[in-house]
Protein backbone atom coordinates (compact mmCIF):
# COMPACT_ATOMS: atom_id res chain seq x y z
CA UNK A 1 0.00 0.00 0.00
CA UNK A 2 1.07 3.61 -0.77
CA UNK A 3 2.01 5.91 1.99
CA UNK A 4 1.10 9.20 0.99
CA UNK A 5 2.54 11.45 4.03
CA UNK A 6 0.51 14.56 4.65
CA UNK A 7 3.57 16.08 7.12
CA UNK A 8 7.42 14.96 6.33
CA UNK A 9 10.29 14.92 9.22
CA UNK A 10 12.77 12.21 9.73
CA UNK A 11 12.71 10.38 13.46
CA UNK A 12 15.69 8.73 14.28
CA UNK A 13 15.11 4.65 15.33
CA UNK A 14 18.01 4.47 17.48
CA UNK A 15 18.15 3.16 20.99
CA UNK A 16 18.06 5.67 23.92
CA UNK A 17 18.41 5.38 27.57
CA UNK A 18 15.64 7.48 29.23
CA UNK A 19 17.14 9.93 31.56
CA UNK A 20 14.43 10.06 33.49
CA UNK A 21 10.43 8.72 33.59
CA UNK A 22 8.70 11.65 33.83
CA UNK A 23 4.90 12.11 35.24
CA UNK A 24 3.57 15.85 34.77
CA UNK A 25 -0.58 16.83 34.58
CA UNK A 26 -2.02 17.35 30.91
CA UNK A 27 -2.50 20.93 31.59
CA UNK A 28 -0.78 22.82 28.54
CA UNK A 29 -0.50 26.32 30.73
CA UNK A 30 2.37 24.41 32.38
CA UNK A 31 4.10 22.79 29.23
CA UNK A 32 6.27 25.36 29.06
CA UNK A 33 8.00 25.77 31.98
CA UNK A 34 8.10 21.83 32.42
CA UNK A 35 10.11 21.80 29.05
CA UNK A 36 12.51 23.92 30.20
CA UNK A 37 12.63 22.81 33.31
CA UNK A 38 13.93 19.40 31.70
CA UNK A 39 16.72 21.05 30.03
CA UNK A 40 17.76 22.69 32.74
CA UNK A 41 17.90 19.07 34.60
CA UNK A 42 20.64 18.03 31.59
CA UNK A 43 17.93 15.64 30.51
CA UNK A 44 17.81 14.99 26.65
CA UNK A 45 15.77 11.61 26.53
CA UNK A 46 12.79 10.98 28.95
CA UNK A 47 9.77 8.86 28.88
CA UNK A 48 6.89 10.80 29.72
CA UNK A 49 3.69 10.38 30.72
CA UNK A 50 0.84 13.30 31.65
CA UNK A 51 -2.44 11.87 33.01
CA UNK A 52 -4.69 14.44 34.28
CA UNK A 53 -3.39 15.79 37.78
CA UNK A 54 0.22 14.36 37.33
CA UNK A 55 1.74 12.32 40.77
CA UNK A 56 -2.01 12.42 41.29
CA UNK A 57 -2.46 9.23 39.65
CA UNK A 58 0.21 7.40 42.20
CA UNK A 59 -1.28 9.47 45.64
CA UNK A 60 -4.61 10.22 44.57
CA UNK A 61 -6.26 8.07 41.99
CA UNK A 62 -9.56 9.23 40.34
CA UNK A 63 -10.37 5.52 39.47
CA UNK A 64 -9.39 2.20 41.06
CA UNK A 65 -6.66 0.52 39.00
CA UNK A 66 -5.56 3.78 37.65
CA UNK A 67 -2.40 3.44 39.95
CA UNK A 68 -1.67 -0.13 38.88
CA UNK A 69 -1.87 1.07 35.43
CA UNK A 70 0.56 4.13 36.11
CA UNK A 71 3.19 1.57 37.91
CA UNK A 72 2.86 -1.02 35.10
CA UNK A 73 3.98 1.41 32.78
CA UNK A 74 7.44 2.25 34.57
CA UNK A 75 7.54 -1.93 34.76
CA UNK A 76 7.27 -1.76 31.41
CA UNK A 77 9.44 0.85 30.17
CA UNK A 78 12.29 0.63 32.83
CA UNK A 79 14.21 -2.43 31.27
CA UNK A 80 13.56 -1.32 27.98
CA UNK A 81 15.62 2.39 28.36
CA UNK A 82 17.09 1.72 31.30
CA UNK A 83 15.26 4.01 33.44
CA UNK A 84 16.67 4.83 37.16
CA UNK A 85 15.18 8.05 38.40
CA UNK A 86 11.49 8.97 37.97
CA UNK A 87 10.65 12.58 38.28
CA UNK A 88 7.08 13.20 39.80
CA UNK A 89 4.62 16.76 39.08
CA UNK A 90 1.88 18.36 40.56
CA UNK A 91 1.42 21.94 40.06
CA UNK A 92 -1.29 24.57 41.14
CA UNK A 93 -4.72 25.22 39.96
CA UNK A 94 -4.72 21.80 39.09
CA UNK A 95 -8.49 20.53 37.41
CA UNK A 96 -7.77 17.46 38.53
CA UNK A 97 -7.56 18.17 42.36
CA UNK A 98 -10.36 21.13 41.76
CA UNK A 99 -8.36 24.19 41.35
CA UNK A 100 -7.41 26.63 43.41
CA UNK A 101 -10.87 27.46 44.66
CA UNK A 102 -10.87 24.09 46.82
CA UNK A 103 -8.28 26.00 48.31
CA UNK A 104 -10.48 29.11 48.43
CA UNK A 105 -7.04 30.85 46.85
CA UNK A 106 -4.65 30.13 49.48
CA UNK A 107 -1.68 29.24 47.58
CA UNK A 108 0.23 28.36 50.99
CA UNK A 109 -2.63 25.54 51.64
CA UNK A 110 -2.68 24.63 48.21
CA UNK A 111 1.11 24.05 48.69
CA UNK A 112 0.47 22.12 51.46
CA UNK A 113 -1.80 19.71 50.29
CA UNK A 114 0.30 19.29 47.43
CA UNK A 115 3.43 18.36 49.09
CA UNK A 116 1.22 15.94 50.57
CA UNK A 117 0.26 14.23 47.75
CA UNK A 118 3.66 14.27 45.99
CA UNK A 119 5.55 12.64 49.20
CA UNK A 120 2.64 9.65 48.68
CA UNK A 121 2.82 9.61 45.17
CA UNK A 122 6.78 9.46 45.58
CA UNK A 123 5.89 6.48 48.67
CA UNK A 124 4.32 4.44 46.14
CA UNK A 125 6.85 4.49 43.86
CA UNK A 126 9.74 3.76 45.54
CA UNK A 127 7.94 0.46 47.37
CA UNK A 128 7.03 -0.88 44.40
CA UNK A 129 10.56 -0.12 42.75
CA UNK A 130 12.94 0.61 45.23
CA UNK A 131 15.81 0.44 42.89
CA UNK A 132 14.51 4.15 41.22
CA UNK A 133 15.55 6.91 42.42
CA UNK A 134 12.47 9.23 42.92
CA UNK A 135 12.31 13.07 42.89
CA UNK A 136 9.16 15.09 43.43
CA UNK A 137 8.58 18.63 42.18
CA UNK A 138 5.01 21.31 42.48
CA UNK A 139 4.70 24.06 39.66
CA UNK A 140 3.15 27.43 40.50
CA UNK A 141 2.94 30.60 38.37
CA UNK A 142 6.12 31.90 39.25
CA UNK A 143 8.48 28.39 38.63
CA UNK A 144 9.24 24.87 40.05
CA UNK A 145 9.94 23.86 43.95
CA UNK A 146 11.26 20.61 45.10
CA UNK A 147 9.35 19.13 47.42
CA UNK A 148 10.19 16.42 49.91
ZN1 LIG B 1 -3.41 19.69 36.30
Amino acid sequence: MQKEYVFKEDSSLAHYKADAYVVRCTDNRFWSVFKHFIKYLGFEDIDAASPPGGAKVFASPSKAGDREVALDKIKLLMPVHHIRRVVLFTHTDCAAYGGLSRFNGDEENEFEFHSAELKKAAEIVRERFPELAVETYFIDHKGIIKVN
